[in-house]
């Protein structure tokens, strides 16, 4: 029997050992979904936000449980596992309270009599999920999803298994009916079969650009409809006319949150010349004072990376970038001790051409590249294959709104802050960051048939 095993990356410990499904197995649960889906997308849209409120309610009983969880099984510090656990219950209430109204009829007038477009349900949709944080990415596509009468099947990353099974728990402790969410303990060599199954209706996938390849390729084939949400390689541009302070402290938030391994970190920071120095001493300074180690301390900031070969990677990633050119101003070390745990890093002089520069970082490794104006700075921040989050600082609103609606390629851009995403706003990228939106009206509307109807 194939085993699926948790591995806690702060100590290399295994944690546990699960069975991973036959392909019997799956096929069962994509029926269950598929007859689930005929009760579940006929209750009523009110009922189906009261079981978000529900879970909102079982999310917040146990987050201590799942907050442990999340950090046993992928490292991150306790408190911002606390907090990903308040958002996916926040995500809940949002929806239970304003999705029944995003999906209401939308009065078209024509000559006909009546003319509406009605957003229905699809069916099953397939999840294919990343570890680095492992409650919200899936509650912020199944919550929607869920409301908008579709079922799901989840396949979680492989290294947070437990994760995967206690989410499927939360919503059978919320009401959910038998069948509507099922977690399919599978690796990604059977994504592909679970796609091709005639109960799947659309996939979404939020992992690497390897990933969304894999499956848009393999959803196109089969003619259905998916979503991406992909890597980034941020650009945080830094104005001569910022506060250096406040730049400082949200690039640092922003580079370690999560210990560096969010989509949409500022990874490129790009900064005028004139003021080069002085941000990166505010921005060493503010990386320093936060402290690495245990993420079970509550005082702990970064904690370990998710897997020792996604460290080994980073670290060549920033060997490589040193190689061809770029100063390393801060740790760029593996530290001795056990665990998957990468040093916060700053690499100065980094330039097109370099690791740090054309790959994504996934950890905490501030880039630094010098820009001689705005012109330069936008130019740079453009010149990426990736287009997810982008972020500026300036004194002048005016002047970063513009930046922000015209002058930056991607997906969402924030002005004088970094990017983070909201249940209240669409999130998602364009370019190789991927298609389609998560969140807001736009993310519930994802997984629906548009449909017009007309009556003359
Ligand atoms: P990943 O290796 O692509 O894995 C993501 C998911 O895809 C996992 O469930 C994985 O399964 C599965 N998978 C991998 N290769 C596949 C294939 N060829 N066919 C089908 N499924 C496949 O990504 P990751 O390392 O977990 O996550 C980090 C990446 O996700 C980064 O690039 C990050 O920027 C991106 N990300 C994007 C967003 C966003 O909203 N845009 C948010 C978070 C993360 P296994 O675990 O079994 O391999």
């Amino acid at each position: 029997m194939s085993v699926m095993q948790a591995i806690n990356p702060a100590t290399g410990d295994v944690i546990a050992t699960y069975p991973v499904h036959t392909k019997g197995e799956v096929g069962q649960k994509l029926d269950n979904a598929a007859r689930a889906f005929r009760d579940w997308s006929r209750t009523a849209i009110d009922d189906r936000a009261a079981l978000l409120v529900k879970l909102a309610g079982v999310l917040e009983a146990n987050k201590e449980t799942y907050a442990r969880l999340m950090t046993m099984e992928m490292g991150k510090p306790i408190k911002e596992a606390r907090a990903e656990v308040d958002k996916c219950a926040w995500a809940c209430r949002y929806y239970a309270e304003n999705g029944p109204g995003f999906l209401a009829d939308d009065i078209v007038k024509t000559e006909a009599h009546k003319a509406f477009v009605a957003f229905r349900p699809l069916g099953v949709v397939l999840a294919v999920m990343p570890w680095n944080f492992p409650f919200w990415q899936v509650l912020r596509f199944a919550i929607p999803s869920l409301l908008a009468g579709n079922t799901a099947v989840l396949k979680h990353a492989s290294n947070v298994p437990g994760c995967a099974l206690a989410i499927e728990e939360a919503l059978r402790e919320a009401g959910l009916p038998d069948g509507a969410f099922h977690t399919l303990m599978i690796p990604s060599g059977m994504v592909g079969d679970v796609i091709e199954h005639g109960a799947v209706r659309a996939v979404t996938l939020t992992g690497s650009n390897a990933a969304g390849r894999a499956i848009a390729a393999k959803a196109g084939a089969c003619l259905k409809k998916s979503v991406l949400e992909l890597g980034g390689s941020d650009p945080f541009v830094v104005l001569e006319d910022a506060d250096l302070d406040k730049a400082a402290e949200a690039g640092a938030a922003s580079r370690l949150f999560n210990t560096g391994q969010a989509c949409i970190a500022a990874k490129r920071f790009i900064v005028i010349d004139s003021i080069a120095k002085r941000f990166e001493e505010k921005l060493a300074e503010r990386l320093l004072a936060r402290k690495m180690g245990d993420p079970m301390d509550d005082s702990v900031a970064l904690g370990s990376l998710a897997r020792a070969d996604l460290r080994d990677e980073l670290h060549d990633q920033v060997a490589r970038s040193l190689k061809s050119g770029a100063r390393n101003v801060l740790g760029g070390q593996i530290p001795k001790d056990a665990g998957a745990f990468y040093p916060a890093t700053i690499l100065d002089g980094v330039e097109k051409g370099m690791a740090a520069f054309d790959e994504e970082l996934f950890g905490p490794v501030a880039s630094i590249i010098r820009a001689k104006d705005e012109a330069e700075a936008l130019a740079i921040a453009n010149d990426s294959p990736f287009g997810l989050g982008a972020a500026v600082f300036t004194e002048d609103k005016t002047r970063g709104e513009r930046i922000a609606k015209e002058g930056l390629e991607a997906g969402v851009c924030f002005v004088n802050d970094f990017v983070k995403s909201d249940p209240r706003l669409p999130f998602g990228g364009i370019k190789e960051s991927g298609y389609g939106r998560e969140l807001g009206i736009f993310g519930i509307r994802e997984f629906t048939n548009v449909k017009t109807v007309v009556v003359a």
